[in-house]
């Protein structure tokens, strides 16, 4: 959100500039992308999280699987 009064470069969902501390405009136009980025912004921490996830189960069926050779070799 570019501030209108110094063109300060600020984040989207800013309600005053982080300059200037002018009030930024809220249009209908600016609340719906607000809306959308924030909608986006909670998909990427989902998909971080599994990505998380997916990496912590491969990690443990990989632990499982050298435990259950070990075994099954001695
Ligand atoms: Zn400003």
């Amino acid at each position: 959100m570019i501030c209108p009064k110094c063109h300060n470069d600020n984040k989207y969902d800013n309600l005053t500039c982080d300059f200037c501390m002018a009030p930024l405009p809220m249009t209908k136009e600016r609340e719906k992308e607000i809306e959308q980025k924030k909608k986006l912004e909670q998909k990427e921490k989902y998909r971080k999280s599994m990505d998380k996830l997916i990496g912590l189960s491969i990690g443990l069926v990989i632990i499982i699987l050298i435990v259950v050779i070990g075994i099954w070799v001695f």
